[in-house]
């Protein structure tokens, strides 16, 4: 089966003054509609990179990215997506923040309606009696759960998630990690989570790939308690990623 993303044979390297910097080494990923993908790593194995060339901000040395079968050259608006510090804009309200990328996707759309659409997503992620507030006023977390009704609210085909939950403690990101279940049970979306915590994405995601950084044929041993009784399995590597079966 085709995926709705597929990221086929992807290298890709830095140009540095040392020479080129190889960071992505023909990386095969295939996400199926209404999936959660996690792609799971260390600290510089390359998953901003990654985020950058499936949202188009940067084009591979070789292979490419597919979204619904049409290759990925540039920036486009049925892409979402969330990072780790939310880009809020200080002079408009968590409401008007979240109805941005209806004014630019979908300018005919009446007010009142985008008016509904932004509150239906902030009522399902807890922001309800917030949406008159500025971004200052609200905590790290509550900024992140706005930032995401912003990345979903035009209904793109594929979110994008580069270490939303990052700057949060423990507590606040097991929070946000129910909130994104529960928002995928109302709204099925085709995500690509890029995490470090290996828990996050073993909670979180459908498929999880780690991409180790690491020389062909060496693996993880992995070691985590899963929030129920599934186990994981290591279905296959190649040089650069490994991917993980959770059963
Ligand atoms: P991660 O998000 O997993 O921490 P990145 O994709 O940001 O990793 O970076 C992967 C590697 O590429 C790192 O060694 C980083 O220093 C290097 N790198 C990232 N961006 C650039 C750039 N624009 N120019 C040169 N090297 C870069
Ligand atoms: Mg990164």
């Amino acid at each position: 089966m085709t995926g709705l993303i597929e990221i086929e044979g992807v290298t890709h390297a830095y140009p540095t003054a040392a020479g080129p910097l190889p960071v992505l080494e023909n990386l095969q990923i295939s996400v199926p509609e209404n999936e959660f993908a996690a792609v799971v790593g260390p600290s510089g194995c390359g998953k901003s990179t990654l985020t950058r060339l499936v949202a188009g901000l940067l084009l591979p040395d070789e292979g490419g990215v597919r979204l619904h079968g049409e290759w990925v050259r540039s920036p486009r608006s049925t892409v979402g997506m969330a990072f780790q510090n939310p880009v809020l804009l200080e002079w408009r309200t968590i409401l008007d923040n979240v109805i941005l990328p209806l004014e630019i996707v979908a300018p005919r759309m009446g007010r009142r309606e985008r008016v509904d659409r932004a509150m239906q997503l902030l009522e399902m992620v807890g922001l309800k009696g917030f949406e008159a507030k500025r971004p200052s006023e609200l905590s790290g977390g509550m900024r992140q759960r706005a930032s995401l009704c912003r990345a979903i609210v035009h209904k793109p085909e594929v979110l994008i998630l580069d270490e939303p939950f990052g700057a949060l403690d423990a507590f606040t990101r097991e929070d946000l990690w129910q909130t994104l279940r529960n928002l995928r049970q109302e709204e099925p979306f085709t995500t690509l989570l890029i995490t470090h915590d290996l828990r996050e994405s073993v909670f979180l995601g459908d498929q999880v790939f780690v991409l180790s950084g690491r020389p062909a044929h060496t693996q993880y041993v992995l070691d985590v308690d899963l929030p129920d009784d599934r186990d994981i399995e290591i279905l296959y590597d190649t040089r650069s990623v490994e991917m993980l079966a959770i059963l």
